[in-house]
């Protein structure tokens, strides 16, 4: 099912979002669905749950155009940052229409769990690190135009 997002200045996308339990409810495991659905037909690549309105610690990247499988992070947390950064420009489904770079760690190590609660970690690097510190940032409140200095919002420069 394709969910509706929430765009910005809606408040929820302000807000932490709260660490999912164990085991999984079966509405979570619906929202981890929903969210593939509703990346993929939203040719995003990546989602977090407050984005369609749920405060859960709950992010789903698809980077399936370079043959990674699409995949749900439980809890994730960025445990380790390479000094090296990149920038890069970066979009949001919740903010249509802007566009601005944004430079982050290049490489980052991330914690997070499985769908039966079992901890995961991963090294991560290039676009994958950047989508998933990105939809990280989702579940802090955190979005990026907090991170862009000067942005395009359709024709126009904002700075
Ligand atoms: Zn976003």
């Amino acid at each position: 099912m394709i969910l509706d997002l929430k765009i910005y200045p809606a408040d929820i996308l302000r807000k932490q979002a709260e660490e999912v339990q164990y085991p999984l409810a079966e509405n979570t495991r619906k929202l981890i669905r929903d969210m593939f659905d509703t990346v993929r037909s939203a040719n995003g690549i990546g989602l977090a749950a407050p984005q369609v309105g749920k405060l859960q610690r709950l992010i789903v990247i698809n980077l399936e155009h370079l043959d990674v499988p699409l995949f749900a992070l439980i809890n994730p947390v960025i445990i380790d940052f390479s000094k090296k950064k990149s920038t890069m420009e970066e979009g949001c489904l919740s903010i249509p229409g802007v566009f601005g770079m944004v430079e982050r760690p290049e490489r980052i190590r991330v914690k997070a769990q499985d769908l039966k609660g079992k901890i995961v970690e991963a090294e991560a690097e290039g676009l994958l690190a950047r989508v998933i510190q990105h939809e990280t940032d989702h579940i802090n409140g955190v979005l990026i135009i907090d991170k862009i200095k000067k942005y395009t919002k359709g024709k126009e420069l904002v700075q």
